[in-house]
């Protein structure tokens, strides 16, 4: 499995390297001892289970705190032959054992700090295998061991369609999925990120995201420790820290690489004018020099993406990604500033194929400016929902998978061929009175209002209509009132797509990774 080989391979060839940086525990792990901590821990790990011959696929539970402890049970689980579901640490009881009945686990990694929790759990398994407890700290993977890269490279090697990690959605238009991404598949997404974004060994990557979702574990961590490069794992998102962090490169690393999704974007910009001028100048500079800054997981505003651009992050222009848990990143804007279109998501990423299907003709799209739903195909696609084989037949069709988002190809002036993003068919597409609306293209027009900090766009079902246009806002204080909204909007949208409902609320109601509720503002909102 070549994710582990790479780092076998880099423990040899710069065994000093640092591989992770583990600013939450102060761990400072070098790529010489990440192969042998992985090593030992897949050792216990294979040692921990009745299977001969490693884990097989046995359903691993990762339930650590984030940290380097996070990052190393992935691969030594892999080692092992393990099939690894992380867990993350802050979720409540109840979610956590849905994705360990769900996942049907038979063995919980845990820290000292989650050891009652997997107790938890235990108690709360249903039927399948008997789930076991296996607890490590870092501290206690510290003997020598001498040729560690050597023998990491020399494991017997994975079948490249064996299982290795099950991530769930993000539960935003059900329950969450669990979608089984096999070694070969997530390796061309490791790959074919590693690829579109250039990554070197002298890349340093600043990651602050949850280690249990694609962005996290296959956009930031993987990627990085694919090309021989360097992570900085945080655990909290804070806004004037980030600054400092950048600023602080002369000490430290420098940082080369940031990800994020839109609302942390959002956050810096209201700290960055938060400081005194000398300050602003400071931090703009310091954003000036990292190498990439991308968003991605929710769509990025224009006005964030502007003000960035035009002073804030230092003249730097944000790249945006479309990619989703089944299928690892989708698409990206482009390498060149000017390809980097706003309100786009730009082009496909290697090895993808994109194309966009017409659900009532039944045929592909091939005009420009024709909205369509998104389906792709690609070796980076997983290709099974876990032990749920009617969403597998109805998601996976004759090779491509269907995304659930609807997108075009836009044509106008300067964004020739780029793929734009209309929202999810079952959230974001609103049907009234016989059209079909974007909510995401409202959004941007009311977000470009003056005094507009958030908003979201509903569907609230009606009987006359089918559906009618509500509107959730945020503002600086300002009360709104729908009939001024709509004389806003006018000169922007055509009179349908006005909104014809307003609450105006102290925050929109997001997940963690930043993807707004939308059936919960119909609920609570407008029910
Ligand atoms: P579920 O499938 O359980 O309903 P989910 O689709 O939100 O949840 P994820 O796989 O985490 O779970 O998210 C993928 C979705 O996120 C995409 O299908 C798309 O709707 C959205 N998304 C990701 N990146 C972007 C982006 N740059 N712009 C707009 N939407 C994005
Ligand atoms: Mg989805």
């Amino acid at each position: 499995y070549p994710l582990l080989e790479r780092v076998a391979a880099r423990a040899r060839a710069a065994p000093d390297a640092t591989a992770i940086t583990d600013a939450i525990n102060g761990i400072d792990a070098s790529y010489a001892r990440l192969a042998a901590d992985v090593l030992r821990l897949a050792q216990r790990l294979a040692a921990a289970d009745a299977r001969t011959e490693g884990l097989r696929e046995a359903r691993v539970a990762l339930l650590v705190d984030k940290g380097y402890l996070a990052a190393l049970g992935l691969l030594a689980i892999w080692a092992a032959g393990g099939l690894v579901v992380p867990v993350l640490s802050s979720l409540p009881l109840p979610e956590q054992a849905y994705l360990v009945n769900t996942a049907d686990c038979a063995l919980i990694l845990v820290d000292k700090n989650n050891r009652t929790r997997a107790e938890q759990l235990v108690a709360q398994k249903d039927e399948g295998e008997s789930l076991k407890i296996m607890e490590v700290e870092v501290a206690d993977l510290v003997e020598e061991v001498g040729d560690a890269a050597d023998v990491l490279q020399a494991l017997a090697p994975i079948d490249g369609e064996a299982r290795a990690m099950m991530l769930f959605t993000s539960g935003t238009t059900g329950r969450p999925k669990g979608a089984v991404t096999r070694h070969s598949s997530l390796a061309a997404q490791v790959s074919s990120t590693v690829q579109a974004w250039r990554w070197t060994e002298s890349d340093n990557l600043l990651h602050i995201l949850p280690l249990n979702h694609l962005h996290g574990i296959a956009v930031g961590l993987l990627p990085t420790l694919w090309a021989g490069a360097s992570v900085e794992l945080w655990d909290k998102f804070d806004a004037d820290k980030v600054w400092a962090r950048w600023i602080n490169g002369a000490e430290k690393a420098p940082i080369t690489m940031f990800f994020f999704v839109p609302t942390g974007y959002s956050r810096l910009i209201a700290a960055h004018r938060a400081m005194t001028p000398e300050q602003q100048a400071e931090a703009s500079a310091a954003s000036a020099k990292l190498r990439l800054q991308v968003s991605g997981s929710a769509p990025l505003p224009v006005s964030v993406k502007s003000a960035w651009e035009n002073g804030i992050g230092g003249g730097q222009v944000i790249l945006e990604r479309y990619g989703m848990t089944e299928t690892g990143l989708i698409a990206g804007t482009g390498w060149e500033n000017e390809k980097r279109v706003k309100g786009c998501v730009g082009f496909a990423f290697p090895g993808m194929e994109i194309r966009l299907w017409d659900p009532v003709e039944n045929v592909v799209i091939t005009g420009r400016d024709v909205p369509g739903d998104i389906e792709v195909r690609g070796p980076q696609v997983t290709k099974e929902y876990w032990r749920n084989p009617e969403a597998t037949t109805k998601e996976f069709r004759d090779g491509w998978f269907r995304t659930g988002d609807v997108g075009i190809y836009s044509g106008a002036t300067g964004e020739e061929g780029m793929l734009k993003i209309l929202g999810r068919a079952s959230v974001d597409i609103i049907k009234s009175g016989g059209e079909k609306l974007s909510a995401v293209e409202i959004e941007r027009a009311i977000l470009e209002l003056p005094g507009m900090k958030d908003v979201a766009v509903v569907g609230i079902p009606d009987e006359e209509w089918g559906q009618i246009v509500g509107a959730v806002i945020v503002t600086e204080g300002e009360q709104v009132e729908l009939k001024t909204l709509r004389d806003q909007l006018r000169s922007e949208l055509a009179a349908y797509k006005l909104p014809r409902r307003l609450k105006v609320l102290d925050a929109i109601p997001r997940n963690g990774m930043g993807k707004v509720q939308k059936k919960l503002i119909v609920e609570r909102e407008f029910s």
